[in-house]
C-alpha cells in the first residue's frame, strides 16, 4: 500500500500520516519525488481499509500494489531511482561504466589491469576478494588485504570500487574499501544477507540468481529495501537455460522488463552471462542499445595468467575499443559514457 501526498503536502502532514501509520504497528517508507512525496506501508496491510489513510489532511490517494514487492516497484516510486556512489550516478543519462579483473590476485595485476581500464574510461573499479568458486580447490580470493589493494589503486586511479561480500560477517570489514558491496549470483536467496545489506548505508549491486524469476530478483531487492536501504542496483548476467553454448544465456529482455516493474537502476554483466571474450563485446554493445544503466565487465591485463575467469576477461586493448564503440552507441539512445582519461594518470 503507499499513500501519496498532496503535491502541496507539508512536513507536518507528512509526519501526521507517518504516525498514524506507525500506530498502527506498520513501517514507513518515504519517498519524496520531484513534486509529491509518497509513503509506503511495507508488510501485511491486508486488513486495512485505505479509506483510513485518505481522509487525513494532504493525503491524494492510499494505492494497493498488486505486485508483491512494493518498495521495489514503479508504483512506490514513479520515477527512475539515481544511485549515488560519490560524485557517479547510476540509473542517471551516463551510462556507467566498471571494470577490472575478476580476482585481486596482486599489486602488478590489479595496477596494470586499473590503469587500463581507467584510461579507457572506466568509473568503478571492479575485483573480486572473497571469491564464490564453484570448485573448493580453486583460488578463494585475498580477503581483505586484497581490498586494501582494490581501495588504494582506486584512489590512485580516480575510480570507485566494487567487490563481491558472500556473508553477513564481511560486511562491516569491507566497508573502508567497497564503494558498492556486489551479491553474486548466488547469494542472490542468501535472505540473512540481503536483510543485513538493509541495515547498511552503502550502494548494494544485486546480481540475478542464475534460476531466478525477474519477480524473484526483484523480491530479492525487496529485502535489501525493506530493511531500509534503498540504494539498490540490479545486475543481469545470464541465466541457466537448455542452451548449452554459452556460460549462461544473457536474458536482455529483462532489462526492459525490469525498467518496466521498477524504478531501479539495472545494469548488464556481459562477462558472466558468456563466459567467452569474444562474446563480450557484442553483448555489451547490446546490452547498452537495451537501455542498460550501466555495465560490469572483467578486464586483465594478461588473461593467459589469470587465476579466475581469463577466458572471458578483455584484454586492456579489447576495452579500450569496446568503450569506443560505446560511445557512439549512447548516442542513439540518449545516453552518454564518460570520455577517455588525460593522459596524465599514472
Ligand atoms: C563476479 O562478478 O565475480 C561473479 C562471481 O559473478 P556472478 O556472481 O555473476 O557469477
Ligand atoms: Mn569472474
Amino acid at each position: 500500500m503507499v499513500i501519496i501526498m498532496n503535491k502541496g503536502a507539508g512536513e507536518e502532514e507528512i509526519a501526521a500520516v507517518s504516525l498514524e501509520v506507525r500506530n498502527r504497528g506498520f513501517g514507513v517508507h518515504r519517498s519524496d519525488g520531484a513534486e509529491q512525496t509518497v509513503l509506503g506501508i511495507a508488510g501485511e496491510v491486508l486488513g486495512i481499509d485505505p479509506r483510513t489513510f485518505e481522509s487525513l489532511p494532504g493525503v491524494q490517494e492510499v494505492v494497493l500494489l498488486t505486485e508483491p514487492y512494493k518498495l521495489a516497484s514503479l508504483g512506490f516510486r514513479r520515477k527512475r531511482s539515481v544511485i549515488r556512489v560519490g560524485e557517479i550516478e547510476i540509473g542517471g543519462p551516463e551510462v556507467v561504466i566498471m571494470a577490472g579483473p575478476c580476482t585481486i590476485e596482486g599489486e602488478e595485476q590489479l595496477y596494470r589491469s586499473a590503469e587500463s581500464v581507467a584510461k579507457a574510461g572506466a568509473r568503478i573499479l571492479r575485483g573480486g576478494a572473497f571469491k564464490p568458486r564453484t570448485s573448493p580447490y580453486s583460488f578463494q580470493g585475498p580477503g581483505i588485504a586484497g581490498l586494501e589493494l582494490l581501495r588504494r589503486v582506486g584512489d590512485e586511479m580516480g575510480m570507485a570500487t566494487i567487490s563481491e561480500v558472500m556473508e553477513a560477517g564481511q560486511i562491516e570489514p569491507m566497508l573502508p574499501f567497497v564503494d558498492i558491496l556486489q551479491v553474486g549470483t548466488r547469494n542472490m536467496q542468501n535472505y540473512n544477507l540481503l536483510a543485513a545489506l538493509g541495515k547498511v548505508n552503502r550502494p548494494v549491486l544485486l546480481k540475478r540468481g542464475m534460476s531466478a524469476t525477474v519477480q524473484e530478483w526483484l523480491l530479492a531487492a525487496e529485502y535489501i529495501m525493506a530493511g531500509g536501504n534503498h540504494d539498490v542496483i540490479l545486475c543481469e548476467r545470464g541465466i541457466r537455460t537448455f542452451e548449452t553454448s554459452l556460460r549462461n544465456t544473457l536474458d536482455l529482455s529483462a532489462v526492459p522488463m525490469v525498467q518496466s516493474l521498477s524504478h531501479l537502476p539495472v545494469i548488464v554483466d556481459p562477462s558472466h552471462a558468456t563466459g567467452r571474450r569474444d562474446m563480450v563485446t557484442p553483448l555489451a554493445r547490446a546490452a547498452v542499445a537495451v537501455g542498460a544503466d550501466g555495465l560490469l565487465i572483467e578486464v586483465h591485463h594478461d588473461p593467459d595468467a589469470a587465476r579466475c575467469d581469463g577466458p572471458q576477461s578483455l584484454r586492456p586493448a579489447e576495452f579500450a575499443s569496446l568503450m569506443g564503440e560505446l560511445r557512439l552507441i549512447v548516442q542513439a539512445v540518449g545516453r552518454r559514457v564518460s570520455e577517455e582519461s588525460a593522459a596524465s594518470l599514472p
